[in-house]
């Protein structure tokens, strides 16, 4: 079913123009992010704003349709970081030089290792080479959202 425009206004605004995962800039896209369900569609999910998120594309595909992932330091399996109950800053915090996100909850952990938000298990840390390029054009880390 397709989102109408007002709502998926609503959510972007709502996210103020950056993925609810790992911050990822719409300005910097070519084009506009997309919508994230947390409770996947393919699992009964719905359209309500309760359930929706803006996420770019990366994130979208790795997040897939997982609710779940494995907090590493633990083993266990635990519900992924729920941008619509939980406050990003409360799991994640960003490395000293902005490169890295970090996990500092199971959640945290959880998501930061179901959608490798820094690359690290390719031999390129791509998306931290692109947060580079971020930091030079001042794009980033976001400091214009309370939340973050
Ligand atoms: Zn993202």
């Amino acid at each position: 079913m397709t989102i109408p425009k007002s709502l998926y206004e609503t959510v972007r605004q709502g996210a103020q123009f950056r993925c609810e995962y790992c911050h990822y800039p719409e300005l910097l896209s070519s084009a506009p992010l997309s919508i994230d369900h947390i409770q996947p569609q393919s699992l009964g999910g719905s359209n309500d704003r309760n359930n929706l998120a803006l996420a770019c594309r990366r994130c979208n595909e790795r997040r897939y349709n997982f609710t779940t992932g494995v907090d590493p330091e633990t083993g266990e399996e635990v519900p992924l970081f729920n941008p619509r109950q939980q406050i990003w800053s409360d799991h994640f915090l960003w490395s000293a030089d902005a490169l890295k996100i970090i996990g500092i909850t199971p959640s945290g952990r959880a998501t930061c290792n179901r959608l490798d938000l820094n690359d690290e298990r390719r031999e390129e840390p791509f998306i931290q080479n692109a947060r580079q390029q971020w930091i030079a054009a001042q794009l980033h880390p976001p400091t214009d959202d309370p939340r973050q």
